[in-house]
């Protein structure tokens, strides 16, 4: 029997429904696991998302953009195969993609995770028969620390940086992770601003019903915001701009998977880094994996050599599957700012890297991938 899913130059292909999974060009019918710049792309004549998604694929996409939903769990034909959508806990919406077609499963996760994270669903292991997973740190190295004392740390950091009147610029990931990290705050220690590009997303959650600290929209051509006890949520790309100089004396750290290697924060200048990822570290992965029950297992995105020769040291079946998914790249790389897409701004002092995610193949792999 042919693979119920394949690569083909349009993306990742489902002959038997006739639809793509998260393709790379514009096609008649795209299915989609979230709404990052490497998995959602404008041009498509439908989209297929779930519901709770929406709103932040529809800031993506555009108004012009035919979006249809389903529940988490309900189940549609498409063609000759059934598909539904399932949580992948990567961020709001984020779905894993369930095919089935003549009694055999297939589950492509797109990027997930399984940390507690109050801004979405959590993610719900799918049995399956072939699993297709990213890999993006995939390798035993990463192993993250508990999100609650990630918080601590980053209201500690805050806290410290109000006293001394800087303003605290937190660098994130402008959908997903920058709302996730709004939701960790304590509003209790000064104001929270974002960035135009995390404010149109931090609406977006609002209007999906997802919970946020009063967060506020920063005046234009105004100075010394905050009077130096606020804290900043902005994308990478801010920290090349004047935008931040409105802010008075400032200190900047980032939130990223990442940040768990030294060498990474000094090249960022980072005197800070907290260990945050929407995605899963080593233990989760292999988790995620065994939870499938799938004997079957496709990596792509990341580290997929490597998990790929783990898995198959396990026992399983397992192979690299090359797409042009980029999961979460190094901030060293060139791509890395922001997850792209977002465009521009509502500040036109804060330009926000637009093309990254069309130029950003599997090439832009961790060079610690083929090492
Ligand atoms: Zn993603």
């Amino acid at each position: 029997m042919p693979d119920l899913l394949t690569v083909t130059p349009n993306g990742l292909y489902c002959a038997a429904g006739d639809f793509y999974i998260d393709p790379w060009r514009r096609v008649s019918r795209a299915v989609i696991t979230h709404a990052h710049a490497d998995h959602a792309r404008p041009g498509s004549d439908r989209y297929l998302c779930a519901a709770p998604g929406k709103h932040v694929l529809r800031t993506r996409m555009g108004a012009s953009a035919t979006i249809d939903t389903i529940r988490y769990g309900e189940s549609l034909t498409l063609g000759d195969v059934q598909v539904s959508l399932h949580p992948a806990g990567h961020l709001l919406g984020a779905a894993q993609v369930r095919v089935t077609h003549r009694g055999e499963t297939w589950v492509v996760t797109g990027d997930y995770k399984l940390q507690a994270d109050p801004t979405c669903d959590a993610f719900e292991p799918v049995c399956c028969d072939v699993f297709i997973t990213e890999s993006t740190f995939g390798l035993p190295v990463y192993r993250w620390p508990d999100p609650a004392v990630v918080a601590g740390e980053i209201n500690a950091w805050w806290r410290a940086n109000a006293a001394a009147g800087r303003t605290s610029v937190l660098l994130a990931y402008a959908l997903g992770k920058a709302q996730r990290l709004a939701a960790m705050l304590d509003p209790s220690i000064g104001p929270i601003y974002a960035h135009g590009a995390v404010m149109k997303l931090v609406e977006a959650y609002r209007a999906s019903g997802v919970w946020l600290p009063p967060t506020d929209r920063v005046p234009p051509r105004s100075r010394k915001v905050g009077g130096g006890r606020g804290l900043v949520i902005a994308p990478p790309s801010a920290t090349r701009s004047s935008w931040l100089n409105r802010f008075g004396e400032t200190t900047e750290a980032m939130a990223s998977g990442w940040m768990l290697l030294r060498g990474v924060r000094r090249r960022r200048n980072m005197a800070h880094g907290f260990v945050l990822s929407d995605h899963v570290d080593y233990p989760d992965l292999m988790k995620a994996v065994e939870l499938s029950g799938a004997s079957r297992v496709l990596v792509t995105h990341g580290f997929s050599d490597v998990v790929a020769r783990l898995l198959r040291e396990r026992g399983l079946a397992a192979e690299v599957l090359t797409t042009r998914f980029v999961g979460e790249a190094p901030p060293d790389d060139a791509a890395s700012d922001d997850d792209a897409g977002e465009g521009e701004g509502d500040d036109a002092d804060a330009p926000v890297t637009a093309e990254a995610a069309s130029s950003r193949t599997t090439t832009t792999t961790p060079r610690a991938a083929s090492g």
